[in-house]
């Protein structure tokens, strides 16, 4: 069901009184609050469980709104707005006064972005302010891609949950540092590297990527609470085989290349060839294979081009290293 224009009045009226709201997104759903108020900020931190230390990117109506909430844009952001807002690019700029510390983590940096949504878009319009949001998660724990999903994870802890139905890209944002000499991807997300080199003219720096079974540089977040194995695609049937045999209950993402091979696991996912709807179906893919049950879910990188380089980015993460803050 999606939200109705009474719906967002009162969204926006929560916002005004210091409430949390969570939005529907193109990416993934928000957690909401006026960004200009500290205390209403330092409530999506003890909701989320999130070190006050992590910065929150602050959601704004129009890129036309740009300069009211960061000092020296850079011709490179107006670039990047002017060719992706809105849409699932985050960037980081210097941070305006009206941006309070509690929303940066303490940074004189501050993440913005234009959704692309039509709920987000209205709720933005009918408070007139930036509204700053990070996923409407646990912290640590899989980003909500449905309405349902926020409310399983934040319940109570949420004043209102705005229903914009299954968000379309499935992943966050990609979040571009633009402060410095050269744009550096920080996060991979919705829009691509490829996308961002074409608008740019020249190759991007990202996040370095290393191959499966990594260690300790991941830390887990992103993550179900079955453990998380990644193999090769070749491999997938036979560590299937073994863990089974260990007495999991094994969840697999069924790499495209073994479609339609029968599995005995506790419960398959077949992942999509495409990965627009890879990436769309991701989180939801981790959620049904906690809620089924299972202990232990063995999945393979996609090729880390386009929107593949988001999900092997999610992937890694959620198999990361738990420390018991993330477990
Ligand atoms: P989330 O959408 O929950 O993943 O949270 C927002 C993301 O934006 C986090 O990954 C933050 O680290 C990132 N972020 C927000 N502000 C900044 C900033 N000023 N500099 C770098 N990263 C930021
Ligand atoms: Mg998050």
């Amino acid at each position: 069901m999606t939200a109705s224009s009474s719906d967002i009045e009162k969204a926006a009226g929560v916002l005004r009184a210091g409430g949390l709201v969570a939005l529907p997104t193109e990416t993934v759903y928000g957690l909401g609050a006026n960004a200009e108020d500290p205390v209403a900020v330092a409530r999506i931190f003890q909701a989320k469980g999130r070190p006050p230390s992590h910065p929150l990117i602050v959601h704004i109506g129009g890129a036309e709104q740009l300069d009211d909430w960061v000092e020296d844009v850079p011709a490179t952001a107006r670039l990047l707005a002017a060719h992706f807002w809105p849409g699932p690019l985050t960037l980081v700029l210097r941070r305006g006064r009206r941006v309070p510390l509690e929303a940066t983590g303490g940074l004189e940096t501050v993440a913005v972005r234009v959704p692309d949504h039509p709920v987000a878009g209205a709720l933005l319009a009918a408070f007139g302010g930036g509204v700053t949001a990070p996923s409407a998660n646990r912290f640590g724990s899989v980003s909500p891609t449905t309405a349902d999903d926020v409310r399983t994870e934040l319940g109570d802890a949420v004043d209102f949950v705005l229903d914009g139905g299954p968000c379309e890209v499935g992943v966050e944002s990609t979040i571009v540092d633009v402060t410095g000499d050269t744009p550096s991807v920080l996060r991979p997300g919705g829009v691509t590297r490829e996308a961002l080199e074409a608008v740019l003219g020249g190759p991007v720096a990202v996040p370095s990527t290393s191959r499966v079974r990594v260690p300790g540089q991941h830390p887990s977040h992103y993550a179900p609470r079955a453990r998380v194995v990644l193999v090769e695609p070749g491999k997938v049937l036979d560590e299937v085989e073994s863990a089974r045999e260990l007495g999991h209950q094994v969840g697999v993402f069924l790499p495209p290349s073994l479609a339609g091979t029968p599995v005995k696991a506790h419960a398959t996912v077949a992942v999509p060839a495409s990965p627009a709807a890879y990436a769309r179906g991701l989180y939801g893919f981790l959620r049904e294979l906690d809620q089924r049950g299972c202990d232990l879910i063995i999945a393979s990188l996609p090729a880390e081009e386009g929107l593949g380089l988001a999900i092997a980015n999610r992937l890694r993460r959620a198999a990361g290293p738990r420390s018991a803050q993330h477990a």
